[in-house]
This record gives structure tokens, C-alpha cells and sequence, in this order.
């Protein structure tokens, strides 16, 4: 029985980051996929934790091998999904979650039209905008790149099966666990799962 794919997707800013985290330190058997990338890491990133970080000639060989469940370019790098990773994951009935972009979540559904699709979004356009400042990480021009690519990134919203505001923390926290408790217990998920004792009420 397959586990349940997630696909999580937001602009940067909305703090997708930081609730899938929490969420995986609450819920077990729920898996990260660890991305391939080909942009530098950042301070404080470890390579094979945040991301396998490889150079463009090795990704580009990696691509032409059909290593890549789906990939794409974002602000100019490459970044990839393990296909081997998440099939053997999804076979030993583990979910496991992505976090891509939008165009890598349109990938992955035309391959897997069963994933569970999840749009997390800033409360208001004044505040993505105050929280990429607070960072203090980036650059005026960073942030308006970044602001720019958010209005595209959310253009999307409506093709994913959830919308979570991430407004207060614990809140979008809890919605992103109901959501992942209730494709679990899906007909879909359950109905190979209680096939036996469905069968005893026959
Ligand atoms: P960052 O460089 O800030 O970690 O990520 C930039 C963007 O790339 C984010 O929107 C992130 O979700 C997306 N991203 C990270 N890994 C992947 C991946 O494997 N595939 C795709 N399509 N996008 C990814």
C-alpha cells in the first residue's frame, strides 16, 4: 500500500520552511525529501541536510540520467527531486513530503495525480513584504525579486487541493496536521488498508 505524497508550496517569506519542520517533529512516519541544487548553500547549511548541493554539470548529468522525479529552475538554479528516493519511501507505505515550487508541484502531479497539493500563503501583502525585510539577509533588490517571484508563486494557489494562511504559527501548525491526519484516513489510503476487516462485515 503506497503512503500519501504532500506537496507543500509557498512563495518564501510565508514560513513554509519552519511549519513543515514543526510538523515533522510531531507527526511520525512522515519523510522530507532532501532536494538536489545547484545554488550555494547559505550560512548554516549542511550538505545532504537542507539539500544535496552538486554543481551544474553534475545536475545536468543527473537530468539526462532520469535521476529527477520532476526539476526546475528557480531564481536561476536548478533544483531537483529524488525519483528514487520517493519510490522506494512511497513503497515502504511512508508519506513523505515535498517542498518544491509550483511548477515542480505540476510536474509531480502528472505523475502522481493522487498527491495531496498544499498552498501555504502569507496573511496580506504588506506583511510577506515586512517579514522578507526582517530576515536581514537579503538585499533591496533581493527583496523585490523575491516579492516578485511570490506574486508568481501565488498565482498558482488555486491548484492545490489546500490553502493554509500562515498568519499565527500554531494555527496554519494544526491546520497542516489536520490535513495530513485526513488524507490518511482517506478511502482512497484505507480501503487496501481494512480490506480484511471490511471483509468480515460481509
Ligand atoms: P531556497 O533556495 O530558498 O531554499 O528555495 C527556493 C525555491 O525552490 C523554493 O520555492 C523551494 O520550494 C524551491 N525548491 C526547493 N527544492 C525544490 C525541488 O526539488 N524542486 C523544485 N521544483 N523546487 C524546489
Amino acid at each position: 500500500m503506497p503512503g500519501n505524497l504532500f506537496v507543500v508550496v509557498a512563495p518564501s517569506g510565508a514560513g513554509k520552511t519552519s511549519l513543515v519542520a514543526s510538523l515533522l517533529e510531531h507527526e511520525r512516519n512522515i519523510r522530507l525529501s532532501i532536494s538536489y541544487t545547484t545554488r550555494a548553500p547559505r550560512p548554516g547549511e549542511r550538505d545532504g541536510r537542507e539539500y544535496h548541493f552538486v554543481d551544474k554539470p553534475r545536475f545536468e548529468g543527473m537530468i539526462a540520467a532520469g535521476d529527477f522525479l520532476e526539476h526546475a529552475n528557480v531564481y536561476g538554479n536548478y533544483y531537483g527531486t529524488s525519483r528514487a528516493w520517493i519510490q522506494d519511501e512511497l513503497a515502504g507505505d511512508h508519506d513523505v513530503l515535498l517542498e518544491i515550487d509550483w511548477q515542480g508541484a505540476r510536474q509531480v502531479r502528472g505523475l502522481f495525480p493522487a498527491m495531496v497539493g498544499i498552498f501555504i500563503l502569507p496573511p496580506s501583502l504588506a506583511e510577506l513584504r515586512r517579514r522578507l525585510q526582517g530576515r536581514g539577509k537579503d538585499s533591496a533588490e533581493t527583496i523585490e525579486r523575491r516579492m516578485a517571484s511570490a506574486r508568481e508563486e501565488i498565482s498558482h494557489v488555486l491548484e492545490f487541493e489546500y490553502i493554509i494562511v500562515n498568519d499565527r504559527f500554531e494555527d496554519a501548525l494544526s491546520e497542516l496536521a489536520c490535513v495530513v491526519r485526513a488524507a490518511r484516513v482517506s478511502r482512497a489510503q484505507q480501503e487496501a488498508r481494512l480490506a480484511k476487516l471490511i471483509d468480515e462485515f460481509r
